[in-house]
């Protein structure tokens, strides 16, 4: 079910609102994500509202350079980036919602970021069934 949340980095320079349903959380496994704990809620432009805090990101970018990895460069916390799987997206990182327990955030889906190509084409193939 689609719920409103806000969320923030840990120094809440950035903040955030944000339409989604935890039941689509996402886990991946590439080397970025594994290393940042990311738990991912991918969610059109339109149910993505930044609040506060765009002069206070800071952008890191590898590989294809596709993917925007922002972060408070303050804090250095990862509040939510722009996919290389997604561009036209936000993903939000569930960990940063202001109420959830993080008990209670369980991925029901799962992307091979370690072998990216295979996963992205995986996942466009079923998305197209
Ligand atoms: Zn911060």
């Amino acid at each position: 079910m689609l719920q409103g949340y806000e969320g923030s980095c840990h120094c809440g320079r950035i903040r955030f609102r944000v339409r989604a349903d935890l039941a689509d959380l996402l886990e991946c496994n590439c080397s970025v994500c594994t290393k940042k704990g990311i738990l991912h809620l991918i969610v059109p432009p339109e149910d993505f509202e930044l609040v506060q805090g765009g002069e206070d990101l800071a952008t890191y970018q590898f590989n294809t350079n596709t993917a925007r990895h922002t972060f408070c460069r303050h804090c250095g916390m990862h509040p939510f980036y722009v996919p290389r799987s997604d561009p036209d997206k936000i993903s939000v990182n569930a960990r940063c919602l202001d109420g959830v327990d993080p008990a209670a955030l369980r991925p029901t889906k799962f992307f091979d970021g370690r072998n990216w190509e295979a996963a992205q084409a995986a996942r466009r193939a079923a998305e197209s069934r």
